[in-house]
């Protein structure tokens, strides 16, 4: 499929580039000379221009009305094309770059608009309507950007493939999908969920000043900072022990000992040479190990290599989750219950309330105290609004892996619906449990990158009865 050869060698640019893309040249020299249809004979949008003067396609430059794929010419910007998207009927239908501004998401590009290249652009789209056509597109509102995501791979029959991208501070991109904020965030959120199975690419590192990853990498003296170092073997005077850069002990070529001022006359006698070290130029100290720094192609600021963050970076497949949940057109929900599995402190609902009312018994019997706190996230609807249903996800079993692994392990949890669960603390106060609760906030602050509103009910003794399960 030319999509798919397309985003592993670089944009093609037929007139330019041809011998970088010469695979899909072949490819498209291969195709079999019928030029297939629109579907439904549905005209092709354009955008960044007026339609070319081509009798043999049907052209539109009202988005409102349904298209089968999209043409950017020259003035197409990203703002036009994501809100030409965003209201699209089907967001994943192919696009021709007619622009040369191959940021923009597309599966064919040329550098002339004529009927050849329609031609070829045609043939380029048939396999990707034919999968568009057998699974048609339908997504909550919520949903829908996660699921376009797996609907180009899925249409497309590619991984999402990282690539190098110079002209980014992120130094990454994903062309099959175009460049937007936060891709990587939402990418990784559904690896999380297992909708996406990871495969690494590369891991770039991050400027401490201004967040570019375009950074150029070079040796420092950990003394001065400088990079004037250059590579020096040391002498080691047998007789004395002492052992120095070799210029060092040069006077009037000949070697002597700066320490014990003896004439070094035999190599393997007198000395030897036990390695090199770096030298500076910069400030004369010599370092047998030079420290790594990065200078920042957008801000020169320098970053050590020891302080940048770094980020991996991976290409992504789409998993059988994820093609169960482009099918039936939403991501899995939130299961508190599958998301304590394997805990060792989460027990089902039934066992949770055995346990709970065994713990109550004794506790009235020796007059011990006891409690239950009902957790949930106040503003879980909100949150999936903001950032996603996968982002939510994510962060939400990260919140739960934290809150259990935090506590005692006398204490014991169940799921109490899909976004809620039971924590039941033997030999505790509420007022107790409240205070592991405020701690337990304050710990999900710094550890969770969303901002749960986590709200907690609790109750101790006799009235823990009533947020024990019902059996
Ligand atoms: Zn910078
Ligand atoms: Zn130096
Ligand atoms: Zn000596």
């Amino acid at each position: 499929m030319c999509g798919a050869v397309e985003y592993l060698t670089g944009p093609l640019d037929i007139a330019q580039r041809a011998p970088r893309n010469s695979t899909t040249l072949d490819r498209i020299a291969a195709a079999p000379s019928v030029i297939p249809d629109l579907p439904d004979n549905l005209p092709v949008l354009v955008l960044g221009g007026s339609p070319p003067d081509l009798a043999d396609i049907v052209w539109s430059t009202d988005a409102r009305s349904p298209f089968s794929a999209i043409v950017l010419l020259d003035r197409a910007g990203p703002a036009d094309l994501a809100a030409v998207l965003d209201s699209a009927e089907d967001p994943a239908l192919p696009i021709a770059d007619f622009s040369g501004a191959h940021y923009l998401r597309h599966d064919f590009t040329a550098a002339v608009l004529d009927r050849s290249s329609v031609a070829d652009m045609k043939r380029c789209f048939s396999p990707i309507w034919r999968r568009l056509g057998d699974l048609p597109f339908h997504a909550d509102l919520d949903d829908r950007a996660d699921l376009i995501i797996l609907r180009l791979a899925y249409s497309r029959a590619s991984a999402i493939e990282a690539r190098f991208a110079a002209d980014s501070t992120l130094l990454v991109e994903y062309p099959l999908l175009g460049r937007s904020a936060d891709l990587r965030r939402r990418l990784e959120a559904m690896a999380d969920c297992d909708l996406l199975r990871r495969t690494h690419f590369t891991r770039t590192h991050v400027c401490g000043k201004c967040n570019s990853s375009r950074l150029h990498t070079y040796e420092a003296c950990p003394d001065c900072g400088g990079s004037d170092l250059h590579d020096e073997a040391v002498v080691h005077h047998y007789s004395c022990g002492w052992q120095e850069p070799e210029s060092r002990f040069v006077q009037d070529h000949q070697l002597v000992c700066p320490k014990c001022r003896h004439e070094l006359r035999h190599y393997g006698v007198d000395y030897d040479k036990p390695g090199v070290v770096a030298v500076c130029h910069g400030c004369g100290v010599s370092n047998s190990e030079p420290v790594v720094n990065f200078a920042c192609l957008d801000c020169s600021a320098v970053t050590g290599s020891e302080d940048a963050t770094a980020i991996d970076w991976y290409h992504y497949h789409v998993t059988e989750e994820g093609l169960r949940a482009l099918q039936e057109g939403r991501l899995p929900n939130l299961h508190v219950e599958s998301m304590l599995n394997g805990h060792s402190r989460a027990f089902s609902a039934r066992e949770f309330r055995l346990m709970a009312l065994a713990s109550m018994k004794v506790a009235q019997r020796y007059d011990r105290p006891f409690a239950i706190a009902r957790l949930w996230v106040d503003n879980l609807d909100a949150l999936i609004r903001e950032h996603g249903r996968m982002r939510v996800h994510s962060g939400f079993q990260l919140a739960i892996d934290v809150i259990v692994e935090t506590l005692a392990d006398s204490d014991f949890v169940t799921a109490d619906d899909d976004s809620a669960f039971l924590i039941a603390f033997p030999e505790t106060a509420g007022h107790d449990a409240a205070s592991v609760m405020e701690r337990l906030t304050r710990t999900l602050a710094e550890k969770v990158a969303l901002p749960f509103d986590l709200k907690a009910r609790i109750a101790e003794r006799g009235a823990a009865a009533e947020l024990v399960p019902e059996g």
